[in-house]
C-alpha cells in the first residue's frame, strides 16, 4: 500500500470547514486505500503564542474531532507530533539543508509573520516549513493531502528530499501532493477573496465546525456573494456564489451543473437557505460525535498512545538511517 501523511494544527480549537473539505474528508477517504498516517501538530501550534492549558485541551479536542469525522484508529495511525521526538530531530538536519533565501520565500511565511509584525514573529514561524518537511519525509509518504495552500511546501519538501538524495545518496521517497481540485481552497463567507483559515478569517466568514448549528446556519445566510441575482460557478466574476456552490455540492454530491439548474431563475435566498439546512444536518451528528469522544478522555488517550507508537517504529527507522547517511557516529 502506498503511504500518505497529513496533520492538523491544534490551534483554535474547533476545524473549520476548509480543514474538513480541503483536508480531512480526503484523509477518511484515503485510509481505506493506504497506509495511513494522521497527526495532530502541536509542535506546528506553537509558532504561533499558545496558552499551555489550551493547547493541551485543543490538541485532545483536535483529535476527537478527527475520530468523529471519520478516522478509525484500526485502519489509520493517528498520533500526536509530540509524542514522536523524530519529527524535531529529523527537522533541524533538515534545517542545515535548506537555504535561508529558500525559507524566506515561504508564502504562508510571509502572510504570517507579517500579520503578527516581522520583527515579533518567532525562528519557529520561519521554519515551520522545514518542520513539516520532516514530517512527511520520516514517514517516506508517497503522497499528502492537505488544501492549496500547502502546495508550496510540498515542492520544498521534494525539493530537500531530492537534494539530500543527491548529496548523501538515497535516503527519502520524494512525496507528491494530493490536492482535490474542488475543494482545495474553501473561501471565507464574508471575503470570499480570502481562504477560510483557523487564524485569519473574520469570524463571521468562519465556519467552525463546532459552533452551535444555529450560528452556522445564520453564518451561511448572511454570506457575501454579488450585486447579480444568476446562480452560477464562475470564480472568477462570483467568487462568493461559487464557494457557496462548491461546498454545496461537495457535502451532498450534486454536481455543481445540477445545482445551477436546480437554482435557475431562484435568488440567492433560496440556495442559502437550503445549504444552511445541509450543513446543520452535517454538523449536528458530528459536534455529538466529537462530544462522545470528549467524555471518554482514557479512550482518547490510549488511541493516541497506540498511535505514537506504531509512528515511531517507522520514524525512529528513518531517522536512524539518515543519522548514519550524514555521517554522525553511532552512539554506543
Ligand atoms: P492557520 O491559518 O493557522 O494556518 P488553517 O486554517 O490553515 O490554520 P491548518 O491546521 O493549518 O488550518 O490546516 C490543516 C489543513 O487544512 C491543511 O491541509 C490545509 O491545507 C487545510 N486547509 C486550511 N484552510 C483551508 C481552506 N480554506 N480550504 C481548503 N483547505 C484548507
Ligand atoms: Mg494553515
Amino acid at each position: 500500500r502506498p503511504r500518505v501523511l497529513s496533520g492538523i494544527q491544534p490551534t483554535a480549537g474547533s476545524f473549520h470547514l476548509g480543514n474538513y473539505l480541503g483536508a480531512v474528508r480526503q484523509w477518511v477517504a484515503l485510509q481505506e486505500t493506504h497506509d495511513a498516517f494522521y497527526m495532530v501538530v502541536d509542535l506546528h501550534a506553537i509558532t504561533v503564542p499558545q496558552d499551555p492549558k489550551d493547547l493541551r485541551a485543543n490538541t485532545r479536542l483536535a483529535a476527537a474531532q478527527l475520530l468523529a469525522a471519520g478516522l478509525d484508529p484500526d485502519r489509520c495511525t493517528l498520533f500526536v507530533q509530540s509524542h514522536v521526538p523524530e519529527h524535531a530531530q529529523l527537522a533541524w538536519v533538515m534545517n542545515c539543508l535548506t537555504g535561508f533565501g529558500e525559507a524566506s520565500r515561504m508564502t504562508q511565511f510571509k502572510d504570517k509573520s507579517a500579520k503578527q509584525g516581522a520583527d515579533r514573529a518567532s525562528v519557529g514561524l520561519f521554519t515551520y516549513p522545514v518542520l513539516q518537511v520532516a514530517d512527511i519525509l520520516l514517514y517516506q509518504a508517497n503522497e499528502v493531502p492537505v488544501g492549496e495552500d500547502q502546495r508550496q511546501h510540498i515542492e520544498l519538501t521534494r525539493d530537500l528530499a531530492e537534494r539530500f538524495n543527491g548529496r548523501f545518496g538515497e535516503t527519502f521517497t520524494v512525496p507528491s501532493a494530493y490536492i482535490l481540485k474542488e475543494t482545495a481552497k474553501i473561501y471565507d463567507l464574508q471575503d470570499p477573496s480570502i481562504k477560510m483559515s483557523k487564524s485569519a478569517s473574520t469570524p463571521k466568514g468562519l465556519i467552525n465546525l463546532l459552533d452551535e448549528p444555529k450560528t452556522t446556519a445564520k453564518k451561511v445566510k448572511s454570506a457575501v456573494t454579488d450585486t447579480d441575482t444568476v446562480i452560477r460557478f464562475d470564480t472568477e466574476n462570483k467568487p462568493g456564489v461559487s464557494n457557496l456552490l462548491s461546498i454545496y455540492s461537495t457535502l451532498t454530491g450534486a454536481e455543481i451543473a445540477e445545482l445551477e439548474e436546480k437554482y435557475a431563475g431562484k435568488g440567492y435566498g433560496a440556495l442559502k437557505t437550503d445549504l444552511a439546512e445541509v450543513m446543520v444536518e452535517f454538523v449536528s451528528p458530528f459536534r455529538e460525535r466529537t462530544q462522545q469522544y470528549l467524555d471518554d478522555p482514557e479512550t482518547l488517550d490510549a488511541i493516541l498512545a497506540k498511535g505514537a507508537e506504531k509512528a515511531r517504529a517507522v520514524a525512529a527507522q528513518t531517522l536512524a538511517r539518515t543519522y548514519d547517511m550524514v555521517g554522525f557516529l553511532p552512539a554506543k
